[in-house]
């Protein structure tokens, strides 16, 4: 039925773009037991957000590059996608077809229109 060939452009975004711009991007969440969880609604709270998935996890996270999450966003390590979640395929299409580069991409600073 559906036409899968399609191919999500390639997209890349820089090494250091900060947390939340990227989570507010594509609202996809790496947890520490390796389930990628959709995102619903992040509520900034300046220096943290607080972060609601769409399987009713409600959880405080600090705006950091380095932090585990944003590694395990960069690099992709997930095992399962959360089933509850019910992310859509075209979402983890194109985060598939997300890259991160040290000196190349965008850094998500002026993207304040939607
Ligand atoms: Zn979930």
């Amino acid at each position: 039925m559906e036409k899968k060939d399609k191919v999500p452009p390639k997209r890349y975004y820089r090494k250091r773009v900060e947390l939340f711009k990227l989570i507010d991007k594509i609202k996809l969440w790496p947890s520490r037991k390796g389930i990628l969880h959709g995102i619903k609604s992040v509520e900034n709270m300046g220096p943290q957000a607080r972060i609601t998935t769409h399987c009713g996890k409600t959880f405080v996270v600090n705006d950091s590059r380095n932090s585990r999450a944003a590694r395990w966003l960069r690099n992709k390590w997930f095992g399962n996608v959360c089933p509850v979640c019910k992310v859509p395929d075209w979402k983890l299409e194109k985060y598939s077809a997300t890259g991160f580069k040290r000196h190349y991409g965008s850094l998500l600073l002026d993207e304040n229109k939607k």
